[in-house]
């Protein structure tokens, strides 16, 4: 492998006053973009330049995986094609088609920036990228990615996978000891020194051919994804290999931005299949969740799982619909300058829960819906993830109360925080994948 000659070669292409391109440029962007084309996986928004379907595309991406995704966004842009539907959308639908992809603000981010590009801009995406920058849930990387996928900016679009490459390909370390030099400021005299991610973003911004800035920002991230991934990367097979100062050196690790992990929480809830009805008439109980909560405007089983969850937080508030169907807001925790004594008895509370379920379900039932079921039966246990929460969920059923003693405000089918669902249409509301697994671990039931 000819060894790259450092200062000569890579500083110029940080001195943002260098106009000069330094010769390996041109290369890498020819072998990246040469195996980009031969090898690049065939996904359906890559089928594209549209600046909606990218923009969904990038949008659902986001924490989520490739596979994941595909099917997720064939459904949405069959079911929203354009700006204009989904502008129009309804939020409750909307929820619908994103649940189980997680990290629902983004599918409100989606609409309500649509709204805006259709009141603002005429129903047209923005071709300019402050302006795509500016729409709501839009940050650089994405505004990045449609500017130069749909529009021809040469801009760059720097995600994990794109930062990773670049990290390893230029031996980026933290905080500024890149191109084996030990300078404090590698950037050329006068220049401040840069963070890490402000040292990929430079250089990545330098990278991007004008001439196919979409392929680029494609190849980037394909490879990140497909060959430089973060650990056991596939270098041996690298069409970039021989440029590469990380496997030059033959050490990864400082390059591969890894970061520490946040320690998994286990939580501990419970959900209640309250049941009211057989047959066509059979209706189970469903809650809306606060929209100040973690997974907001869901609707899910009623139980502990919200205060489960807003106590593993490590405080905050939680609403819930009280017996006259009204939201109210209760706090956990130190947050908000609420009272610490507060906090620690119901985190008390929470741990004699623990010991005693059945009581908790029954006191969570009656305090947040003033509902006392009959016929409670502990079944089944479902394990979910919520970030860094592994969920573990006693399933409960029981029978509703005779419709006498059904609270007022719960008699109707559908009031604004509860719901009486047929078990057969809930495959089109926004449900809570907890509740979803909860719901399909059941035995069936007629
Ligand atoms: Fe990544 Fe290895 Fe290729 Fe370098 S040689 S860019 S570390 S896959």
């Amino acid at each position: 492998m000819t060894p790259l000659r450092l200062g000569d070669s890579l500083l110029p292409l940080m001195n943002t006053d260098d106009a000069r391109t330094p010769p390996e440029v041109p290369r890498l962007r020819r072998s990246l973009l040469g195996w980009y084309r031969r090898e690049a996986r065939d996904l359906p928004w890559r089928r594209t330049r549209d600046p909606y379907a990218v923009w969904i595309s990038e949008v659902m991406l986001q924490q989520t995986t490739v596979a994941t995704v595909i099917p997720y966004y064939e459904r949405f842009l069959s079911r929203f094609p354009d700006l204009r539907s989904l502008a129009a959308s309804d939020e409750e639908e909307l929820l619908a088609l994103w649940s189980g992809l997680g990290y629902y603000r983004r599918a409100r981010n989606l609409r309500a920036a649509a709204r805006i590009i259709v009141e603002r801009h005429g129903g047209r995406f923005p071709e300019d990228p402050a302006a795509i920058q500016a729409l709501p849930g839009i940050g650089r990387y994405t505004a990045g990615a449609i500017a130069s996928n749909c529009f021809g900016k040469a801009l760059p679009a720097v995600d994990t996978n794109a930062a990773r490459v670049v990290a390893r390909l230029y031996a980026i370390e933290e905080p500024q000891r890149a191109y084996g030099t030990r300078s404090k400021r590698p950037f050329g005299s006068g220049s401040r020194a840069l963070s890490r991610t402000a040292a990929i973003w430079r250089i990545a911004e330098k990278l991007v051919p004008p001439e196919a800035p979409g392929d680029w920002t494609q190849a980037l991230m394909e490879l990140g994804a497909t060959l430089c991934r973060p650990s056991s990367p596939d270098c041996g097979i690298c069409p970039v290999a021989e440029q590469c100062l990380a496997f030059e050196r033959g050490d990864l690790e400082p390059y591969s931005l890894a970061r520490p992990r946040t320690a998994a929480v286990t939580v501990h809830a419970s959900l209640v299949v309250v049941e009211r009805g057989r047959g066509r008439e059979q209706r189970i109980l469903l809650v809306r969740r606060g929209a100040d909560q973690l997974l907001g405007g869901l609707w899910e089983l009623p139980g502990t799982l919200a205060e489960a969850l807003a106590a593993s937080a490590g405080g905050s508030a939680i609403s819930e619909p009280d017996a006259q169907g009204k939201s109210i807001r209760r706090r956990i925790g130190r947050r908000n300058g609420e009272p610490a004594a507060q906090g620690k008895s119901i985190r008390r509370r929470i741990r004699t829960d623990r010991r005693e379920p059945r009581r908790a379900v029954a006191r969570a039932l009656a305090s947040s819906l003033g509902l006392e079921p009959t016929g409670l039966v502990r079944s089944e246990e479902v394990r979910h993830t919520v970030t860094h929460r592994r969920l573990r969920i006693a399933v409960w059923t029981a029978a509703a109360p005779a419709i006498g003693s059904i609270p007022r405000p719960l008699r109707t089918s559908r009031g604004q925080n509860h719901l009486w669902a047929n078990p057969r249409a809930l495959a089109a509301l926004p449900l809570g994948a907890a509740s979803r697994k909860a719901l399909s671990a059941l035995p069936a039931r007629t």
